[in-house]
């Protein structure tokens, strides 16, 4: 088995078993996407450690803890259509392509979206759309979406992404000020879609969405 392999199936038992992850869909993503190949060479070594990582452009891939947290939160079955806002690295784009029909990701600095594209097409993640852009509009003629995700930190849930969510829809934010969130689910009633349904999923902390539905740069 190779060291990466290796150093994967211990993330999953040490850091997601060992703590709520119990989604075994999720579970078996963590354990066969090389995350390693998502973050530069000289880190990857550090790759399947508990903690975020440093990307390009001063952004971040998140702790896989967090991405396991709000993958399960999301609980994709394989017919769903989902849109991602921060597609970052593509780390957490491919756990959700795995388990999803298609996805949607939306990232505002161009050079992050084309590393992204690149190995995810390297992986032949096919049923991965990724657009350069605010987030904070969603993916309106592509809604509605079956499970949103931000993966940037907003002062509040963005209207639009709401509005884009379908009847039985699960859309997981971090929710707060710049410094300090807490991760927010909201599951769109099935039978009342009028009915909004808000979870506090727990304290974390992520860099802030740029944009309209959050801060000026
Ligand atoms: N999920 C990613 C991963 O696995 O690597 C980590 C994403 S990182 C924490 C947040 C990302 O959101 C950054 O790449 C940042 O450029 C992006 N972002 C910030 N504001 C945005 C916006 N308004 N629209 C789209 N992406 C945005």
């Amino acid at each position: 088995m190779d060291i990466f392999k290796k150093k994967r199936l211990k993330m999953v038992q040490t850091q997601l078993k060992a703590r709520d992850i119990t989604d075994a869909r999720v579970l078996k993503a963590m354990e066969s996407i090389p995350r390693h190949l998502f973050v530069d060479e000289g880190l990857a070594e550090q790759a399947y450690n508990d903690n975020p990582l440093p990307i390009d452009a001063r952004q971040t891939i998140s702790q896989p803890y967090i991405v396991a947290l709000m993958t399960q939160a999301l609980e994709i079955k394989n017919t769903d259509k989902v849109l991602e806002i921060g597609t970052g690295s593509g780390y957490q784009t491919a756990i959700l392509a795995s388990l999803a029909f298609q996805v949607f990701s939306i990232e505002r600095i161009a050079t992050l979206a084309a590393k992204a594209r690149k190995i995810l097409d390297q992986l032949k993640f096919y049923n991965v759309a990724i657009r350069v852009g605010d987030g904070s509009y969603g993916w309106k003629e592509e809604a509605p979406f079956d499970a949103i995700i931000t993966t940037a930190a907003v002062p509040e849930i963005p209207q639009h992404l709401v509005e884009q969510l379908a009847a039985g829809g699960r859309l997981v934010a971090p929710v707060g000020n710049r410094d300090i969130q807490t991760l927010y689910k909201v599951k769109r009633d099935l039978k009342h879609p009028d009915k909004l349904n808000k979870e506090d999923l727990g304290g974390c902390r992520f860099v802030s969405l740029i944009g309209n539905s959050g801060w000026k740069e």
